[in-house]
């Protein structure tokens, strides 16, 4: 059967929309601040694939999301390693959990391998894709977690990293933006599992999760 052809559509006003979403009637009163607009996270998602694919290429790379903060990251980063030249780049998923419904790391962090054999990344070249770093527990443990399944090596990307608020020394490879000590909502991360769907980086205001964090 032939394919039909592609129906003409009026390409959307992407930039029009977004920027009526960002102004500040429309944005959430918890809100403090949008750090990052959508096409800013973007143009950085692009060169962090660009040096992602220069390092890669030639090996049997599997790029590792953690969820779920990391989902829309995940996204936009994989699509933009194929787009610079590792169009058969496989991903994968784990769960890692700290936080429950507070805003400070407890420390103690759990892994989930959803319900999949741990032996799936053994002499892989495995990249973490993470959403952010505060602590560095989760991606300490995640990291030890997975070269114990035997990678041939672990390397991660982050979208955002809190450097000031290391507990644990910990440096991912690839950072997408350097952080203050903010509570980050949007792009994936989440506040009690609300704004994970904002379009955009943003700090939430302190007396909204509570306070200042340990
Ligand atoms: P760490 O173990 O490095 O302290 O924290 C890593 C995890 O804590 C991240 O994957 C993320 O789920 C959560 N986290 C850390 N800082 C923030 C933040 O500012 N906002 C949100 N929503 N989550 C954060």
């Amino acid at each position: 059967r032939a394919v039909p052809p592609a129906r003409a559509v009026a390409a959307p006003a992407r930039t029009v929309v977004q920027e009526s979403f960002l102004q500040p009637q429309n944005v959430p009163a918890d809100i403090q601040e949008v750090l990052f607009t959508q096409d800013e996270v973007a143009q950085r998602v692009k060169s962090l694939a660009r040096a992602i694919v220069r390092d890669y290429t030639g090996k049997d790379l599997i790029v590792v999301g953690v969820l779920k903060g990391a989902y829309i990251f995940m996204s936009d980063l994989t699509r933009a390693i194929a787009e610079e030249g590792l169009p058969s780049v496989q991903i994968d998923f784990v769960r890692a959990a700290s936080y429950g419904a507070a805003s400070v790391s407890s420390g103690n962090v759990s892994v989930d391998m959803c319900g999949e054999p741990e032996a799936r990344w053994e002499g892989r070249h495995v990249l973490l894709v993470e959403d952010i770093i505060d602590s560095g527990n989760t991606l300490k443990r995640l990291a030890g977690a997975v070269a114990a399944c035997g990678a041939e090596s672990v390397r991660v990307v982050t979208m955002l990293d809190k450097k000031g608020r290391r507990q644990v020394s910990f440096e991912a490879d690839y950072v997408g933006f350097e952080i203050p000590d903010h509570f980050i909502v949007g792009m994936g991360l989440d506040f009690n599992e609300t704004y994970r769907c904002l379009p955009y980086v943003a700090a939430l205001k302190p007396e909204v999760y509570g306070g200042k964090k340990a």
